[in-house]
């Protein structure tokens, strides 16, 4: 692939292109919404500054598709877990110790490429600390590591974070863009809505345990108007409280079941959508205030139930 074939980013892909020209190692900021591209952009600059023979077939860009070049690394949560070897659902924010080891890896020589390459995703979610053991290696990286930070929430970051990142903004995807995007990649046909111009999004709604949860979703929203508060409790007791179930469980519930919602908004019961809607909007931000999750849970469900 090369930059320009990326979907509805050109902006973001000019900037790209004149970093590469200047041929500078100012560390970029990638920031927008979720799935439409940046780790993606990412990977492809960490390919063409590593590339041995101008095409993608070649070792070097094969190993960074696949996730194992030695000096090319995406350090997230999952990286994070499993250096730590801890859980996934345990990683609450990038923490100094990673940031580290990476600032070490950044000024040793590079093993078998001509750049190390840092892609520190969720960049918003380092400590403060370790947002200042970065920042001296941000503001001069040796000459041949790559940094490249990406978050949808800029606004988050550090100032003096910020102001050592040349910044590059991405963009939803236009409904258009999102067709494209979808007979490019052969995907099978999903609810421009519900994605709201993410790939990511789309991609992930397309997975067969999605299709099964928005197939649970769909039985839960039809059964809403008969439910009862305690019988729904209970269940959402067992289900949510009891299971433990975490902040990120309780989100991909929510959003599953604004799917069978945005249907109905379309077809079915347009006016109980359009009020159920913004109360599922209401319960995420809920979540997002640190609310119990299995609390903001049940109560969603025993005002969606009310409400139908
Ligand atoms: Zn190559």
């Amino acid at each position: 692939m090369s930059l320009s074939s990326l979907i509805g980013q050109p902006l973001a892909v000019e900037l790209a292109q004149k970093w590469l020209a200047q041929n500078t190692n100012h560390p970029l900021l990638f920031f927008g919404p979720e799935g439409v591209g940046k780790k993606t952009l990412a990977l492809e600059l960490a390919k063409i500054l590593n590339c041995a023979t101008g095409d993608d077939a070649c070792v070097s860009c094969r190993k960074i598709a696949a996730g194992n070049h030695p000096d090319v690394r995406v350090v997230d949560f999952a990286w994070q877990a499993l250096i730590r070897d801890e859980d996934l659902e345990k990683q609450q924010n990038l923490k100094i110790e990673t940031i580290l080891a990476e600032r070490h890896r950044l000024l040793q020589s590079p093993l078998e490429g001509r750049r190390k390459v840092l892609i520190l995703d969720d960049a918003h979610r380092l400590t403060p600390d370790a947002a200042n053991a970065f920042l001296k290696i941000l503001e001069e990286p040796p000459t041949d590591a790559v940094i490249i930070l990406v978050t949808p929430f800029r606004d988050r970051l550090l100032p003096t974070t910020l102001s050592r990142c040349r910044p590059v903004r991405f963009r939803a995807l236009t409904d258009q863009e999102m067709q494209v995007w979808q007979q490019r990649a052969g995907v099978p046909e999903f609810d421009v809505w519900l994605t709201r111009g993410s790939p990511g999004r789309a991609l992930h709604l397309i997975r067969d345990e999605a299709l099964a949860q928005i197939r649970d979703a769909e039985s839960l929203w039809d059964s809403l108007p008969r439910r009862s508060a305690v019988d729904l409790v209970s269940n959402a007791e067992g289900r949510a409280r009891g299971a433990r179930m975490t902040r990120p469980d309780i989100e991909e519930k929510i959003k599953t079941l604004m799917v069978p919602a945005a249907r109905a908004l379309r077809s079915g019961h347009p006016a109980r959508a359009a009020r159920a809607l913004p109360l599922m909007e209401e319960a995420l931000q809920r979540l997002r205030n640190n609310v119990q999750p299995g609390l903001v849970y049940e109560d969603l469900l025993i005002t969606l139930a009310k409400d139908a």
